[in-house]
């Protein structure tokens, strides 16, 4: 393989007049005047089982912008079937010509179809265009040119050959005898292309299902990788209904892996389906998950109080909260509560929420109704505890979509379940505590959750944000010192945690290419 340099993709700015603000626009007013029919595609087929669904924009309920069907337990097992063939073409096609393709995607994406996944991005899941850019077209384009880069490195790794005349030890880099699972979130349509893609371009057959709420954007994905070259079944799009999803894979001798970002019950359920079902299986299938998180700021009394308040606002409030590694607890000093409580409040009450095709709207709505249902319940559950005070925001209405309006809650109690519990939307939970209690309350961060994704301390004071690293250890897989908890950068802040958060395996990370691949040693002797 040649040499190269990999760089993180340059993010556009969508000001007033640009070029790509006015292409975007008209490809939003592409994809919001149709409503897509985006079938089942096994192999080159593409089948449209039972009644067809929708997927609606969710900040405007009435609007259908793609038609699709589920898979049925038998169209799911023909696409396990089509793509273990193809698997055993894929395996074998050299390791240049798959780069090529992925490169060749990775232009597609940064150039022609850029307004597009952007669009479809921010129409199905409610982005804003900035949000929008740093998922569909940064972060997505960067999984795709560094996995190759990441791929490339480790396999200049070699064995030593002590008597090269004699013997020569080899390592190949092999998919896995069998399918992939890739079962992808809505959040980031970046994810999605990294769950199904990246097994892929190791050797890897897959049968993919995407998130029904994020069904567009990744349809547009998996028709950009066609374009590229991929051969047909080795990735299969294949939405379906969770549980038929994951019963007929489970239940499957060839499953050789499943590529999971969702929740913690879906991944529980499938690591006991997957237990379960052991002794059918002809390798041990490996499981790769990313579930959740309960990430918090913590605010040393020495902090910047113009940097917690920025960074809180964007981490608690961006994409509404619905990004796995958005702060929704926050740790403050008595010291400096007044002006950090001062700072949110007039923050939070400039943000404005709305259609995100306005560009001058700072978040949308949440996802669909259950994620409305959901956090509202939260905001109401708040509102009737004397422990609980609401700051700002609070108010939920669903007539024209699911909006939550940006909700500082401070609470009396640490380990109220607004502290605890996963809410993933738009709440953040301010607990006060007495400067003097400082390490104290630094103890009680890891012990008051199961989760362990992506924290934050706001300190000046070196010594402590030391400390702070150590006593926090396990609590965060992405762990930021004065600066907010979102916004890892594929290649400079590989992501991932561990606890209830996940096997961490650090997607956008060197290692994570290898986990899909079961490489062959061998020792050739002339
Ligand atoms: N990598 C993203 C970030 O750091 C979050 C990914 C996720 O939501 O799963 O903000």
């Amino acid at each position: 393989l040649q040499n190269f340099d990999v760089q993180n993709e340059p993010i556009l700015g969508y000001r007033e007049g640009s070029q790509e603000r006015n292409m975007l626009k008209e490809e939003l007013a592409r994809a919001a005047a149709v409503t897509e029919d985006v079938p089942i595609v096994i192999g080159d087929e593409e089948v449209r089982d039972g009644e067809p669904r929708f997927q609606v924009m969710p900040h405007n309920h009435s609007k259908k912008i793609a038609k699709f069907y589920y898979a049925s337990e038998k169209t799911i097992q023909k696409a396990i079937k089509v793509s273990v063939a193809a698997q055993e073409r894929w395996d074998r096609t050299s390791l240049e010509e798959r780069v090529r393709i992925w490169q060749c995607a990775a232009e597609l994406m940064a150039g022609r179809y850029r307004q597009s996944l952007n669009a479809a991005t921010m129409l199905g899941q409610s982005k804003t265009a900035i949000q929008a850019e740093i998922d569909s077209a940064a972060e997505l384009i960067d999984f795709f040119r560094f996995n190759v880069f990441f791929l490339k490195e480790n396999a200049k790794y070699q064995p030593i050959s002590e008597n090269a005349k004699v013997t020569r030890n080899s390592l190949r880099f092999r998919g896995i005898d069998g399918f992939i699972a890739a079962i992808s979130p809505f959040n980031f349509t970046a994810i999605g292309g990294n769950l199904a893609y990246t097994p892929a371009l190791m050797g890897n057959g897959v049968v993919w299902k995407p998130s029904d709420t994020a069904l567009l954007s990744n349809w547009r994905i998996f028709n950009i990788m066609r374009e590229a070259g991929l051969p047909p079944g080795v990735v299969n799009f294949v939405p379906a209904d969770g549980p038929t999803f994951g019963k007929t894979i489970t239940s499957s001798p060839d499953l050789a892996g499943i590529n999971f970002t969702g929740s913690v019950p879906t991944f529980n359920w499938l690591w006991n389906a997957v237990g379960q079902n052991l002794s059918k299986y002809r390798n041990y299938p490996r499981l790769i998950g990313e579930c959740g998180g309960k990430n918090y700021h913590f605010v040393h009394p020495s902090a910047d109080v113009q940097s917690v308040v920025t960074g809180t606002i964007r981490s608690a409030f961006e994409y509404c909260g619905q990004k796995c590694s958005a702060c929704s607890r926050m740790y403050v000093p008595k010291s400096l509560f007044e002006p950090i409580k001062n700072g949110l409040v007039t923050e939070r009450n400039k943000l404005k929420i709305g259609d995100p095709s306005d560009f001058s709207v700072f978040t949308g709505a949440v996802i669909d109704d259950k994620a409305f249902a959901r956090i509202s319940g939260y905001i109401k559950g708040a509102k009737s505890n004397s422990k609980n005070k609401i700051l700002a925001g609070g108010k939920c209405d669903d007539s024209k979509g699911y909006f939550v309006e940006p909700t500082i809650i401070q609470t009396e109690d640490p380990l109220d379940k607004l502290m605890t519990e996963e809410i993933f939307g738009p709440v953040l939970t301010v607990y006060v505590y007495e400067d003097a209690d400082v390490h104290k309350t630094l103890s009680m961060v890891g012990e008051s959750t199961k989760f362990a994704l992506t924290g934050a301390v706001f300190s000046q004071d070196k010594d402590f944000s030391k400390v702070a690293l150590d006593v926090l250890k396990t609590t965060a897989g992405n762990f930021y010192i004065n600066d907010k908890s979102t916004g890892s950068v594929v290649g400079q802040q590989p992501f991932g945690g561990g606890r209830m958060s996940g096997t961490n395996d650090k997607a956008g990370g060197p290692n994570y290419v290898m986990r899909w691949t079961s490489p062959q040693s061998i020792k050739e002797t002339f």
